[in-house]
């Protein structure tokens, strides 16, 4: 059965449920999931939708269920930091679209989760607050960015959270500790009040313990808003279960992938061709290059997103600056984390003149040759299925010293987020050291829900 329906239909109290919530979070501090816990609103809440429900009024479809937020939407309940000192006080004034669906279904947020500082990167070790450990070995990296969500669905803390998927930070952590994580078609959720990392891939998921509490969780999230003008009509209603053709992306079947990762991914396709679906192996050479290209786009956007961080409008203020280029420097300086410093030196590179051409023009035209392959695919099949990512959870610390080694790991979740693709991680069993494994469905746009309906009919057959 879905957690949230059955978190939502037990027979105890909003208060109690909340309440339990909570006392796991603290359980569990030696993770460090979370920025910052909201007890007190949350306990609030919660006694006003049991005060709700005794009244025999409407409290929404999640009435009393807790739920966690990555700590880069902004909510007007406690601070959002994005994991960065930058924005270590920062009070929104505002509460993000999908926060805001969710707390009109009775959703409770009891906690901000931990990220990589303004969610760049794939470990959750950028975070001003320290690293996330894996739900599954504390020795290991949550996965990234949205680390601190996926450890808390899978530690049980909470039955769903929301995160944020650039190039990977849903599908990477929910591959990591065992959960579905679904990244949807650009422009699905509304962004309105989440930190903007790149515009042109920023999307909006969430991380769940079943593929049926994603699948209801998305349907609720999704729709225009007028406060996001990319965001597309609600297209998520549910999808007929039908015999899919499905196409395994080679290319990320070999070499450099884990041999176990490889074994749990086939073991999957083999489930997938026994639920009666037809299987072929498909070749997309062009992928090779989606890394290249998003390390170039993707920094930047960043580059431009994150000039508003000047020390002056919001945010932190280094207090020894005496001139304006020193107000800017040092408070950008110490405010935010190195990976973010690399970004924005790489964007400001290759968008300044005589290097835009033979970069950042060259790299969107390369781009536009992803796109067009994934759309002659997509012609011929319903969905593409590869892992998400080449390696199980790594060891904490160990790719910290080595950017491109870590920037490798997105070479799997980096394209169907060049073309605005949804894509959906699912559990896929374990290694043999128990470390989670996650397979990647990828549908054309605004095929969310075949991805989710496919999961659920492969989670259904267990
Ligand atoms: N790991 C990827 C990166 O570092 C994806 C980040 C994200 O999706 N926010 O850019």
């Amino acid at each position: 059965m879905s957690s949230v329906i059955k978190v939502a239909s037990e027979k105890v109290s909003a208060v109690e449920l909340v309440a339990a919530a909570l006392e796991k979070a603290k359980k569990f501090a030696e993770y460090n999931v979370f920025t910052s816990l909201n007890e007190k609103a949350a306990l609030a809440k919660a006694a006003e939708i049991d005060k709700k429900i005794a009244r025999g009024e409407k409290a929404g479809r999640l009435a009393g269920v807790p739920y966690a937020l990555k700590d880069n939407f902004s909510s007007r309940e406690g601070k959002t930091t994005a994991s960065a000192k930058m924005l270590e006080n920062y009070r929104a004034p505002i509460t993000a679209t999908a926060v805001k669906k969710l707390e009109d279904e009775g959703a409770i947020m009891i906690g901000r989760t931990n990220l990589d500082a303004f969610a760049h990167g794939g470990s959750t070790e950028n975070s001003y607050f320290g690293a996330t450990a894996n739900a599954h070995d504390k020795t290991r990296v949550a996965g990234g960015s949205s680390g601190g969500s996926a450890t808390a669905v899978a530690l049980d803390i909470v039955p769903f959270a929301l995160g944020t998927d650039t190039g990977g930070s849903i599908r990477q952590p929910a591959s990591f500790n065992g959960v579905y994580g679904m990244k949807p078609t650009f422009g699905a959720v509304s962004r309105y009040g989440v930190v903007a990392m790149a515009s042109s891939t920023d999307t909006i998921g969430v991380l769940a313990q079943t593929a049926e509490d994603t699948q209801m969780l998305m349907g609720l999230l999704a729709g225009k808003d007028e406060k996001d003008t990319t965001t597309l009509d609600d297209f998520l209603a549910a999808a007929k279960s039908e015999k899919l053709k499905i196409g395994v992306i080679s290319d990320f079947m070999g070499e450099g992938v884990d041999d176990e990762v490889a074994k749990l991914t086939k073991d999957y396709i083999e489930k997938l061709k026994k639920a009666g679906h037809q299987v072929s192996e498909v070749k997309m050479p062009i992928l090779k290059y989606a890394l290249a290209v998003y390390y170039v786009v993707v920094p930047a956007e960043v580059a431009s997103n994150l000039s508003r961080y000047d020390g002056i409008r919001y945010g932190f203020r280094a207090k020894d600056a005496k001139t304006l280029g020193e107000i800017y420097s040092k408070s950008r300086d110490e405010g935010l984390m190195p990976e973010n410093k690399r970004r924005i030196l790489i964007g400001n590179f290759v968008l300044s003149s005589g290097f835009f051409d033979a970069y950042y023009l060259k790299a969107q035209k390369v781009r536009t040759l992803i796109i067009k392959a994934y759309n002659e695919m997509f012609a011929k099949y319903d969905v593409l299925v590869c892992p998400v990512a080449p390696t199980p959870a790594f060891k904490i610390g160990e790719n910290t010293s080595d950017a491109l080694k870590m920037y490798l790991g997105d070479i799997m979740t980096v394209p169907p987020s060049l073309a605005g693709l949804p894509a959906l991680s699912v559990p896929a069993g374990k290694t043999a050291s128990g470390l989670p494994i996650g397979v990647q469905l990828i549908g054309a746009r605004r095929s969310d829900a075949i991805l989710m309906g496919l999961a659920a009919e492969i989670e259904g057959l267990k």
